[in-house]
């Protein structure tokens, strides 16, 4: 389904019982699309305007002298930031900087730029009560038109509700420009819904947690985009682009139907996140956040197919249940791979009784009840040789040692992205089965 039709059918009753709905109100996806940016903030604001564009030295230089020339040929006041830091981080420094540089009065938001700069707008907009666009200046990840926030709150990476912004400019012109390795992350990203949608389906079974069909289907469909064009983004090829971008935008819109990150992140997102997080705590290495969720969706997939192998088609005995739990030993690993983040992490475990063994008890046997279904649909993911060759044909890296993380590292955060949401993923999977050193790389 495309993304205009989409748009025009805001507000509908699904099949899953649920009403859906997007405060996206349209996207503009051709070359030379800021021009329509002044027609749309007249559209959205009764009065006299003013803008407040937020950038950093590089997007302004992609984008932001281009939105200035718009907004002041249309007669539109407005002023801008551009944020000094060479790496801005989303934490509370950023937000804190963008919302003291915003002046009285300001009526419109107008982010310009990819991730970081998005997710603060979308804050400071939601917060602020003030209708929000965002001018996209690379298709780097999914998150232009979802209504979270991806940010690192208290040194732990959090998802924050935001807004989605009104409006969507995807300029052409500015996105085939952007460099290649940008698209390569934004099809990371999408890579990774092949493991997040297939974690929401278990986790249907497992927990009964609600799940959608149609969603599903629509990231499915935003995926199977993507896949398809992949071999232009490494030439910045137009076609290519747009449809990495069109994918964006559907994952985008998934994500606010689903009023959750389910249908667009899981384990792999969760090493993505890990390894954020032990940059920021011990300087450890990190890339662009979809390369290392495609890297991660493949230490994922290699994971279910070793499980799969393992368990084959009988799935678990009666006696895999995991030997009694030592949770102060897990607090003590949590504190050495993540440092402070940890904390706020064993506060979750504690509050939402996630080593509960009666609950625990209850999955297991669900698990145990439905192994055919789970397996079905592992074996319905490609394979993880296939999800290498696609991401190494957008450009990415596949393994964690190409972007400086030893799989070492890998192997201590699998067993502990069960404490860093509260989320079934692969992780609370193999802890469920008692094969927390089960890995697939
Ligand atoms: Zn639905
Ligand atoms: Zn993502």
């Amino acid at each position: 389904m495309d993304i205009a039709t989409l748009l025009e059918n805001d507000g509908f009753l699904c099949e899953c019982g649920r009403r859906h709905s997007t405060s996206l109100k349209k996207a503009v996806i051709r070359r030379g699309a800021v021009e329509e940016l002044p027609a749309e903030l007249k559209k959205a604001c009764a009065g006299p305007l003013f803008a407040f564009v937020v950038c950093d030295k590089n997007t302004y230089k992609a984008a932001g002298g281009k939105v200035e020339a718009a907004l002041s040929g249309a007669g539109i006041k407005y002023t801008t930031y551009v944020i000094p830091e060479e790496k801005p981080e989303p934490d509370e420094r950023l937000l804190g900087s963008v919302l003291m540089h915003m002046p009285k009065g300001v009526n419109a938001v107008v982010g310009v730029g990819g991730g970081v700069i998005n997710d603060t707008c979308k804050i400071i907009a939601s917060r602020g009560g003030l209708p929000y666009f965002i001018v996209a200046t690379s298709c780097s990840m999914d998150g232009f038109a979802s209504g979270t926030s991806s940010m690192i709150r208290d040194d732990l990476k959090v998802t924050i509700d935001s807004v989605c912004p009104g409006v969507v400019i995807g300029d052409l012109d500015v996105l085939c420009a952007a460099p290649p390795r940008l698209a390569a992350s934004g099809y990371g990203d999408m890579a990774a819904k092949y493991v997040s949608i297939a974690e929401w389906k278990m986790s249907e079974i497992i927990n009964e947690e609600y799940c959608c069909p149609f969603i599903c289907s629509l990231v499915d469909s935003a995926v199977a985009l993507c896949t398809e064009n992949r071999k232009g983004l490494k030439t910045g090829d137009e076609a290519a682009v747009r449809s990495i971008f069109e994918g964006l935008i559907l994952s985008g819109i998934a994500a606010d139907y689903a009023q959750s990150s389910r249908a667009a992140s899981g384990t792999e997102h969760y090493f993505s996140h890990s390894w954020d997080m032990r940059s920021l705590a011990f300087g450890a290495p990190c890339d662009l956040h979809g390369i290392q969720c495609g890297i991660g969706t493949v230490l994922t997939v290699r994971t279910y197919e070793k499980l799969l192998r393992e368990l084959g088609d009988e799935g678990p005995g009666s006696d895999d249940v995991t030997a009694p739990f030592d949770f102060e030993r897990r607090k003590a690993e949590l504190r050495e791979v993540y440092g402070p983040a940890a904390e706020a992490m064993i506060e979750s475990d504690v509050s939402n009784r996630r080593y509960d063994p009666g609950e625990h008890k209850l999955r297991f046997e669900r698990i145990k009840a439905h192994w055919a279904e789970l397996a079905g649909i592992i074996r319905s993911l490609p394979s993880s040789e296939t999800i290498a060759g696609f991401l190494a044909d957008a450009g990415c890296p596949t393994e964690p040692e190409e972007i400086g993380v030893p799989t070492e590292d890998c192997r201590r955060i699998l067993p502990l992205i069960c404490d860093l949401r509260y989320k079934y993923t692969l992780s609370t999977l193999l802890w469920d089965l008692g094969k927390t050193e089960l890995f697939g790389f």
